[in-house]
């Protein structure tokens, strides 16, 4: 095997992912984390489809099915808080069969309990330059080290510095889907068990919602913005452009809103999707949100992620660790399994997020409505198939 040694950037979901089956198929990863831990709790997230072969394969599905969010319902609110119309949550999340939501810190630190043992991580640090010259790739670290690697892999998300690195600037490559999300935790002061609470306004959609095991709250906002000019770092200038655009609203959003000061993960950004011609050049390589996120209205990201990992290490041992090969395989079996869920995300978020009062009273007349009609479970199921579909457009080869 040529290449052995690959540095991975980024202990998120695709990072983790591909430690551990490039450590399956041989190879020696080590994974540089900016973060000075695996990131606990966070947002649910889905695995669905093919990622589902790519978590039993790693032998984790029992324990991800113990720890899943367990969220058994979901309601629409009206601004006084009544209950519009409710659903079972996997439904409402598009699951079926063995689709699983989690807590995305849940699923990273079960990736992470695989390979720790195994995989050298190096956490609290970042790579600042890469020089690929041909025979390995010259890494230097924030925090003063330089060393070589035969490979590279930005696995280090929507933002991804080994992206701007190899590649060239964000403002190339991530396109804006017109809304911004934010989520954090509050307190459960509506008493939600295990249950997701939707309130939509024109342009503005809020939700709240408790899962399994989490004695708290998530409140998550999705709303309307076209492009913003914020400060990346500026929590509160991020705060202020949040609660102004949720102003006068009703329900309990004052009440969430008032949570973001004390919330310890805050999350801000845009709903943005990645698009490159090509997820790799010379040594270095891209996986998961770096080289192709699809934005959380895809709701596939996370699966993405898991594909991508399995893919590339598995090309990559194919080659034999020629990583021209290895990438090149890698690149053509999921650049359409990707392109298929990314193109899912302009169409949802529009669901998700209505633009007019006509909108959103039609919305909310058919939702009133949905309680008396007959198989509402197998309407939703219909709404949902291109999910599903996406989620198994590839056919994962045995590496
Ligand atoms: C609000 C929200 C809801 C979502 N809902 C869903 C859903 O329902 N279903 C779904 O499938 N997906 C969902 N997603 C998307 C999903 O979270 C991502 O697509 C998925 O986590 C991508 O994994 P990743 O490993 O590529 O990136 P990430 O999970 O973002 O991980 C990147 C890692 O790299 C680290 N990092 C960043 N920069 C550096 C650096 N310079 N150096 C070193 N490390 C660095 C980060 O700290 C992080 O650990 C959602 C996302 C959000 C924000």
């Amino acid at each position: 095997m040529r290449n052995t040694s690959v540095l991975i950037s980024g202990a998120g979901i695709a990072g983790t992912a591909l430690a551990y089956w490039l450590r399956r198929h041989g190879f020696t990863p080590t994974v540089v984390e900016r973060a000075p831990a695996i990131r606990q709790g966070g947002y649910k997230i889905d695995i669905r489809g093919a990622a589902l072969d790519v978590v039993t394969r790693m032998g984790v599905m029992d324990e991800i099915r113990r720890e899943r969010t367990n969220v058994q319902g979901a309601s629409i609110v009206k601004a006084n808080g009544e209950r519009l119309a409710s659903m079972g949550g996997d439904t409402f999340g598009g699951r079926e069969g063995e689709d699983t939501e989690i807590l995305r810190g849940d699923l990273n630190r079960i990736l992470y309990d695989l390979t720790e043992n195994e995989v050298e991580y190096l956490f609290d640090d970042s790579i600042v330059s890469l020089t690929d010259d041909g025979d390995g790739v010259r890494v230097t670290f924030e925090n003063g080290g330089t060393r070589t690697f035969d490979l590279v892999v930005g696995a280090d998300g929507l933002h991804s510095a080994t992206r701007a690195l190899a590649f060239g600037p964000e403002s190339r490559y991530v396109r804006g889907l017109g809304y911004h999300v934010s989520i954090f935790s509050v307190p459960n002061h509506l008493e939600l068990d295990r249950w997701e609470l939707t309130y939509v306004s024109p342009g503005r959609t809020a939700l709240m919602y408790s899962t399994a095991k989490d004695t708290g709250a998530k409140a998550m906002f999705l709303f309307a913005t076209g492009t913003l000019d914020y400060d990346h770092r500026d929590r509160e200038q991020q705060q202020k452009l949040l609660a102004d655009a949720y102003a006068g609203e009703g329900w309990e959003i004052p009440r969430l809103l008032d949570g973001m000061a004390d919330a310890p993960d805050f999350y801000f950004d845009s709903l943005s999707q990645v698009h490159m011609d090509r997820w790799s050049k010379g040594r270095v390589a891209l996986i998961g949100d770096a080289a192709h996120c699809a934005s959380p209205a895809s709701g596939q990201g996370t699966s993405l992620a898991l594909v991508g990992a399995y893919v590339l290490a598995g090309e990559l041992a194919a080659a034999g660790g020629d990583h021209e090969a290895g990438f090149g395989g890698y690149e053509q079996a999921t650049r359409h399994f990707a392109e298929q869920n990314q193109n899912l995300g302009p169409g949802n978020i529009k669901h998700m997020v209505l633009r007019s009062r006509s909108q959103v009273w039609f919305q909310m007349k058919m939702l009133s409505l949905m309680k008396y009609l007959p198989g509402k479970e197998r309407m939703m199921a219909k709404v949902m198939e291109p999910l599903q579909k996406a989620a198994r457009a590839i056919t994962l080869k045995d590496y």
